[in-house]
């Protein structure tokens, strides 16, 4: 038996829209006072200072869990390679190769500290609704942690990331309808009591992706001069903001990276809101099924960041998203169709000399992911 460690006195979040402090005791998904969303706020916790502690365990304090449950809870997620490879664009970028994280994704980040989370306060059964990256990296975490998952999905889900759902032992529910129905499902069960661990809504599993940041300082010895990551609920780009705010406030005046969102032309909602022209790009949904969001849960708080002057978007095609991915391919790199967007806003990016190196790029998932999109 594990006896309970001290812990600090306030979790470092709290509600973005009234400012009450996110519980001890309990997971909420959202605010219980005014049901706005939870969010980091500032930088009372110190980075780093575990001494010893390895992978995210070593970010234990400024991520709200304590080390020894995140190092219980550890499936070996973090720690991927930063890879460079040349461009035809007059420049090189390095690409940070999360599909090399447990189940094949950056999701793992999220669903290990989130996990933490509900193991530390005694939750055994958690609900969300994801047949994508997510549901997988909840499924293989809440094994790990003794949590069971109850995954709502799509009733016409499949593909390699469902597989993996059912293969780490999560309950899956099937939904007829849209995606949305399953969201519906999900929120059923919430509202009698269930705990809601959405990989959209909830804090813990944002500040996961914080540590990709905090790697990129590490790998390259500083901070990037810019970052461009896909664009899908939002959860990914805020985590890289609050992890390089995070780092910038401890050097001193050295300042943040340009950080870049990218979208599928067919689904860019926040790219237009953020003053991007968006090219007719033919009809239905787009191939980047993993970033086939219309309406961002985290859309609204990218778009402030936007209009301060922390984040710009881009781009791209059906066409520059297969290309993409083949071009990535042909240098080594496998990743699924959601991942590949990022290609082509990289190439525009180099072309127009406006880049701050070093550039970095994101790889969020595997190849393996979307086998035969
Ligand atoms: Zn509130």
């Amino acid at each position: 038996m594990h006896s309970p460690a001290p812990r600090q006195p306030t979790l470092p979040y709290k509600c973005g829209h009234c400012g009450a402090a996110y519980p001890e005791t309990s997971l909420p998904w959202c605010c219980a006072r005014c049901g706005g969303l939870y969010r980091r706020w500032a930088d009372n916790v110190r980075l780093a200072g575990s001494g010893t502690a390895r992978g995210l365990a070593q970010w234990a304090e400024w991520l709200g869990v304590r080390a020894d449950t995140l190092d219980r809870i550890s499936l070996g997620e973090g720690g991927t390679p930063l890879v460079w490879t040349r461009t035809g664009w007059g420049g090189e970028v390095a690409l940070k190769v999360e599909g090399l994280n447990p189940t094949g994704s950056f999701k793992d980040r999220g669903a290990a500290v989130l996990v933490g989370a509900a193991v530390e306060r005694g939750i055994r059964t958690v609900v969300e609704d994801s047949s994508g990256n997510a549901g997988a990296a909840l499924a293989a975490y809440a094994a790990r942690g003794g949590v069971r998952a109850h995954l709502f999905v799509p009733e016409m889900a499949s593909g390699s990331k469902v597989f993996q759902i059912g293969l780490h032992g999560a309950d899956v529910t099937r939904v007829p309808g849209s995606r949305a129905a399953a969201t519906e499902a999900a929120r059923t069960e919430v509202d009698r009591g269930a705990v809601y661990a959405s990989h959209a809504h909830q804090p813990f599993q944002i500040a996961g992706y914080a540590t990709i940041a905090f790697e990129l300082a590490d790998q390259l010895g500083g901070l990037p001069g810019t970052v461009v990551a896909p664009a899908g609920q939002g959860g990914l780009l805020l985590g890289l903001w609050d992890g390089f705010r995070a780092l910038a406030s401890g050097r001193g005046r050295e300042a943040g990276p340009r950080l870049v969102g990218v979208q599928a032309a067919r689904c860019a909602t926040l790219a237009r809101a953020a003053g991007v022209a968006v090219p007719e790009d033919g009809g239905g949904p787009t191939c980047a099924e993993g970033i086939r969001v219309d309406r961002p849960v985290r859309g609204a708080e990218l778009l402030d960041l936007v209009h301060h002057g922390n984040l710009e978007f881009a781009i791209a095609t059906e066409r520059e998203i297969r290309e993409g991915r083949e071009e990535l391919a042909r240098r080594g790199f496998g990743v699924e169709l959601s991942s590949a967007v990022i290609w082509a806003a990289v190439g525009r990016g180099l072309a127009s000399g406006q880049w701050r190196p070093p550039v970095v790029g994101v790889l969020t998932a595997h190849a393996l992911k979307t086998p035969t999109a």
